[in-house]
């Protein structure tokens, strides 16, 4: 088959010249400016050349129309596009470029990277350039994984996998040209780079980019109607929660009762926060399970029942399995490792053949994660590295104890642990941050509460109260700094 000439996301473009794709600011950008100037941007990238051959390109510019045309363009010229945080530390930046061993920077600010620069906002000579074929198997994007469990890794997706991931996702949630939806998450991640970015400008919707999320900005939007989706990481909906239990914003709650859909992922959606949001406003949050490396894989269904506590079924094209540790894959109801194959899965983690082998058995991606099928739905138990506690045997999730301490009215947030013991192998400890008008509780008290929740052994044997849970960019909580609160061996 002869490769398609264009990037699918920019075919796709082409069906909705005239529609609105990006709001930013006070501006509004259609699709056929975010072509010509992704055009524009990729002749400058060439410079002269036939393509850019796979060359990294690294971009880090904040949510907008600069950013998505540097994306195309980086697409449209042959090149692998690597976004980076425009908040990014010196050395989290080092370290990408340095990994990625990228070739240029498309930045509106000097960096002092020693690499050359493009502004996005240079005109630049106009010259008829012609771009390249793409091949949909080529390497488009080296995105970089949360960094939870180990120092983040660059995960390879083509072209045709980014397609899959997103097409997967236009047809679970109904995607259509109507639809119009805020992004304030960060443009580093899947989250925000696919499953909203990503999935609306393959449907001819609009996007309104925000540089980060606040309610003060976000919230008279959706009280004027401004959106038709939500999507945003448990985080957002705590703070959103609390905020509009205090009154005060009752068009806010109207807009997103009117809303069609509002979505939940990145981690965990605890069950009081899904019963308060449908309190507050009548919507039922989707939550959702996928990662870098995959794109999305299971999801509660938009129509039918969203359950609790679960993620739901595999998205289109996605096989899942739960194998055990011995390799024997899993009757329905025993927990085992998520594994999954189809066309979204990464190609490979950038220059890491080990970790990349590693990572793949006979074919399927083994995600890490411990999950359990229940009447169809899948539930997360954690991740087998740093949320699944070996404790007397047993082998427990952090998430369920979570889920259930969330329920003490005390308790604001919590993040469970194991940390090194010499007589349960591992102990569960857990770090809360402690809500409402009484003192911290004690651990006894919160051993004695659990009891009516939890088996024996899963209560916790150490506490530690702290202001905050430490998180990253995605509202993850780091669960090795938290395992560091704990005094002793945990060190
Ligand atoms: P790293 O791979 O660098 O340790 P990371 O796994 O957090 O970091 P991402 O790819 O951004 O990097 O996140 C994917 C992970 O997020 C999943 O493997 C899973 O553990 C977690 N996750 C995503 N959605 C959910 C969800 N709905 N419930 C529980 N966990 C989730
Ligand atoms: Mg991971």
């Amino acid at each position: 088959m002869p490769p398609a000439s264009e990037p699918p996301v920019v075919s796709r473009a082409r069906l909705h010249p005239d529609r609105i794709a990006i709001l930013d600011g006070d501006r509004r950008h259609t699709y056929t400016e975010l072509l010509e100037a992704s055009e524009r941007l990729a002749a400058r990238l060439l410079d002269g050349r036939d393509s850019l051959h796979g060359a990294r390109v690294v971009f880090d510019l904040p949510a907008g129309f600069d950013y998505v045309a540097a994306q195309w363009a980086i697409w449209r010229a042959g090149g692998i596009a690597v976004p980076v945080s425009p908040s990014a530390t010196a050395a989290e930046r080092g370290y990408l470029l340095e990994d990625t061993g990228a070739e240029v920077v498309i930045s509106r600010s000097a960096h002092g990277d020693g690499l050359p620069r493009i502004d996005p906002r240079d005109p630049g000579e106009r010259t008829a350039t012609a771009l390249p074929s793409i091949d949909p198997a080529a390497a488009a994007m080296l995105l970089y994984t949360s960094g939870t469990t180990s120092r983040p890794k660059g995960v390879v997706s083509t072209h045709a996998g980014i397609a899959a991931q997103i097409g997967a996702l236009c047809q679970a949630w109904q995607w259509t040209a109507e639809d119009r939806i805020p992004l304030f998450l960060p443009l580093h991640h899947i989250h925000g780079i696919i499953n909203i970015l990503g999935c609306a400008l393959w449907s001819g919707a609009s996007v309104e980019t925000f540089g980060k999320f606040s309610a003060e900005a976000v919230l008279p939007r959706v009280a004027g109607g401004a959106y038709t989706l939500f999507m945003a990481v448990p985080t957002i909906y705590a703070k959103l929660s609390q905020r509009l239990e205090k009154g005060g914003d009752e068009p806010a709650i109207e807009g997103f009762r009117a809303l069609r859909l509002m979505v939940s992922g990145s981690s965990a959606l605890p069950p009081t926060l899904l019963r308060k949001w449908r309190q507050l406003t009548g919507q039922t949050l989707l939550e959702r399970y996928g990662m870098t490396e995959t794109g999305m894989i299971l999801s509660n269904p938009y129509e039918g029942e969203r359950r609790s506590g679960t993620v739901g079924q595999p998205v289109p094209g996605m096989e899942v399995r739960l194998v055990q540790e011995n390799g024997a894959i899993n009757e329905p109801g025993e927990p085992g490792e998520i594994q999954v194959r189809g066309p979204a899965v990464f190609q490979a983690y950038w220059e890491r053949p080990e970790a990349t082998a590693e990572a793949f058995v006979d074919g399927w991606f083994r995600t890490g994660d411990l999950g359990i099928r229940e009447d169809g739905y899948f539930r997360i138990l954690g991740r087998l590295s740093v949320d699944i506690i070996k404790s007397g045997g047993y082998k427990l999730s952090a998430l369920e104890i979570e889920a259930a301490y969330l329920e003490h009215p005390a308790i604001h947030e919590c993040a469970v642990v194991g940390v090194p013991d010499e007589v349960w192998g591992e102990a569960v400890a857990i770090a809360i941050v402690h809500g409402g008008p009484d003192g911290a509780p004690q651990l006894d008290e919160l051993r004695d509460w659990g009891r009516e929740r939890l088996s024996p052994y899963k209560l916790p044997r150490l506490l530690t109260v702290t202001d905050a849970l430490p998180r990253n960019a995605m509202g993850k909580v780091a669960k090795r700094e938290v395992a560091r609160l704990f005094p002793g061996p945990a060190d």
